[in-house]
């Protein structure tokens, strides 16, 4: 198979022909159609995550075509998968048994401890793969397995804020404005202040108003989520939302978070993150998408032009998902 592989942190990655993966017992082996890539594939690609092994084949928002299954498997040769971040969890740590697998402490992840989806062929635990409907292509698919996954366990800890506040448009706002807007909130879109297209591309997706990071929004927020990994916005969002509002950090890493006045966070407002994702939310974001409709907006890039998706995610230059396609 061929595989873009980080063979050191912040090199490039290198095209690599390598012997396909051989599943191992409770393992599937699938053929990838599509990968999205994501924002903490660019953290794992800098070294922001701690314990990075290389080589490592990066890429967690997987879909591809089940080849060989193990006996005993729930899945069948021939039939479509996703598979998302979360790639095993232990099913005996405290987390684990109260439904906070999300949490698990011996926890693995698909592209950063477990090889992933920058490849033509790929092995996955079958307890964390998700039958893809029909009513979504791969390329349209593979952003839902990230983006829309922990996009929308970001937007359930919200709860029933109706005027949302987002921080960063990409490929994780692009969805959850969607089923926001369905569920009848508002949506505040807030982008890099240089950002106009981002900032259009908001306001075709129904949001109500759309601004630079820097601006004030025209009304009180209830609830905010930050995407982007600016440490700078956490102030901001909680200097926008109202006194017993949330401001949900959905990101897995973040730059520093500047000091603030207790002021700010007083009246009961709630600052917290969202980390990873429980087999629970997979299933129920993929079956809820498609009422929706979520549509996912992508732009594709062949498996070796994996480094310019990377980049061009860094520097905004897309709107929506990235997504690497196979043939
Ligand atoms: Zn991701
Ligand atoms: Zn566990």
């Amino acid at each position: 198979m061929r595989a873009m592989v980080l063979a050191r942190v912040g090199a490039p990655l290198v095209l690599e022909e390598r012997p396909d993966p051989e599943p191992g017992p409770g393992q599937v082996l699938i053929r990838v159609r599509a990968c999205a890539v994501c924002r903490t594939d660019l953290h794992v690609f800098d070294g922001d995550l701690p314990d990075i092994r290389t080589p490592l084949i990066p890429g967690h928002e997987i879909v591809g075509e089940v080849v060989t299954v193990a006996s005993g498997s729930p899945l069948e040769p021939g039939q479509r998968v996703g598979v998302p971040w979360l790639g095993h969890t232990c099913g005996r740590c405290d987390y684990c048994a109260s439904g906070h697998e999300n949490l698990c402490e011996n926890a693995r992840f698909t592209g950063y401890q477990i090889d992933g989806g920058f490849a033509e062929m790929t092995v996955a635990d079958d307890r964390f793969c998700f039958p893809i409907g029909d009513a979504y292509s791969d390329v349209e698919a593979a952003p839902l397995l990230c983006a829309g996954l922990i996009g929308h366990r970001c937007l359930s800890m919200t709860e029933d804020a109706r005027r949302l506040g987002i921080y960063g448009f990409g490929a994780a706002a692009h969805i959850v404005a969607q089923v926001a807007k369905w569920q009848g909130r508002d949506i505040y879109a807030f982008t890099r202040p240089d950002d106009a297209s981002a900032r259009d591309f908001a306001r075709q997706l129904g949001a109500t108003w759309a601004g630079g990071s820097d601006e004030t929004p025209p009304a009180e927020l209830d609830a905010a989520i930050i995407f982007a990994p600016v440490g700078t916005l956490v102030p901001a969002a909680l200097r926008a939302v109202r006194p017993g509002g949330v401001v949900v950090c959905g990101g897995i890493h973040m730059s520093d978070i500047p000091s603030f006045p207790y002021r700010i966070l007083w009246g009961e407002r709630v600052l917290r993150s969202v980390a990873n994702l429980t087999r629970r939310d997979a299933e129920d974001f993929l079956s809820l998408a498609p009422r929706v409709p979520v549509k996912t907006h992508t732009t594709r890039y062949p498996l070796a032009e994996a480094n310019d998706a990377l980049e061009d995610l860094r520097h905004g230059r897309l709107s929506g998902a990235a997504v690497l396609v196979m043939d």
